[in-house]
C-alpha cells in the first residue's frame, strides 16, 4: 500500500470559523482508497492569513517554484495532505475558490493582442471558471476506474489514473532499469501501472500480453482516452482588442494579481 505520509500536519484545527469548503472538482472519486481526497466531494481550506502572504512572497520558494505547494500545504485541512498527490482540476480548484474567498471574485488580466499588439485589459469572472467543470465522456466504474473498447483488438480495458507523483515515479524506475540494462520504456511501464484489468479479467498474465502485443492504434487510443479520464475546469475565455476590435480566446493566465489584487 502507498503511504501519503508528509511527515507532520502542522496545521491547527481550531481555527473559530476561519475555514471553507471547496468542492472538488473530481469528487474524490478517482483516488486511491488510502489517500485524503479519497471520495471525498469538498474539502475544508483555511482562510488566506498574512502567515500565508508570507508564504506567497517567500523568495525562495517562488525561485525555486513551490510557492504553490507551500501554500497549499499550509490551507488544506485535511491530513497527510500532499500537495503533489492531487489531481490538476482540484488544485486549480482550491486556487481560485481561495483567491475568492480573499478577495474577489473578479481578476483583471492584461494581455497583448496578438493582432496589433495593443493591450488589453480584460476581467475574468473567477465564479464562473469554477463552475466551469467538464465532465469526462469516458465510462466510469463505481470504484473510480475506467473502460474502454480497443479499437483494433476490441479487447476491454479497465485502468486507474495516476497521481502526478505516480507519474514521476515511472520515470525514475525506467531510468533505473535502463542503466541497468534492462529493455523497458515509459509506456510499456505506464501500461503496468494504469491497467486493472482486461476483458473484465485481472490476471496479471492477460494484462502482460495485451501489453506486449498492443498495437499503435490501441496504445494512441488508450493513451489519448487516459487524458481525457478525469473532470477538468475550463478556463477559456475570449477578449476583444479595444485597438483593432480582434478577439482571441485563451486560457486564464496566471498572473501577480491573482493573489495580490492591487486596491
Ligand atoms: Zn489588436
Amino acid at each position: 500500500m502507498k503511504q501519503f505520509d508528509m511527515g507532520d500536519n502542522k496545521v491547527a484545527h481550531n481555527l473559530n470559523g476561519a475555514t471553507f469548503f471547496v468542492e472538488l472538482p473530481t469528487k474524490g472519486a478517482f483516488y486511491p482508497e488510502e489517500h485524503p481526497f479519497y471520495n471525498k466531494e469538498k474539502i475544508e481550506v483555511k482562510m488566506l492569513t498574512t502567515k500565508e502572504e508570507e508564504i506567497l512572497t517567500n523568495t525562495s520558494y517562488i525561485q525555486n517554484e513551490v510557492v504553490i505547494d507551500k501554500l497549499l500545504e499550509n490551507i488544506v485541512l485535511e491530513p497527510n495532505f500532499n500537495p503533489k498527490e492531487i489531481f490538476n482540476a482540484d488544485q486549480l480548484a482550491i486556487l481560485i475558490a481561495t483567491r475568492i474567498d480573499a478577495y474577489d471574485e473578479e481578476y483583471p488580466v492584461l494581455l497583448d493582442c496578438e493582432a496589433c499588439g495593443a493591450k488589453i485589459e480584460h476581467t475574468i469572472s473567477l465564479e464562473k471558471v469554477l463552475d466551469n467543470v467538464k465532465e469526462s465522456t469516458i465510462e466510469k466504474t463505481d470504484h473510480g476506474t475506467l473502460i474502454v473498447e480497443l479499437p483494433k483488438s476490441k479487447k476491454t480495458v479497465e485502468y486507474k489514473v495516476l497521481l502526478p507523483a505516480d507519474i514521476a515515479s515511472i520515470e525514475r524506475s525506467v531510468d533505473k532499469m535502463k542503466k541497468m540494462d534492462i529493455k523497458t520504456n515509459f509506456l510499456d511501464e505506464f501500461y503496468k501501472r494504469i491497467i486493472v484489468s482486461v476483458d473484465g479479467s485481472p490476471d496479471p498474465q492477460e494484462k502482460s500480453s495485451l501489453i506486449k502485443n498492443l498495437k499503435i492504434k490501441d496504445s494512441r487510443y488508450l493513451t489519448a482516452c487516459y487524458s481525457k479520464s478525469l473532470p477538468d475546469i475550463d478556463t477559456t475565455f475570449t477578449a476583444t482588442c479595444p485597438s483593432c476590435q480582434k478577439e482571441q480566446e485563451g486560457g486564464m493566465p496566471f498572473q501577480a494579481n491573482f493573489f495580490f489584487p492591487e486596491f
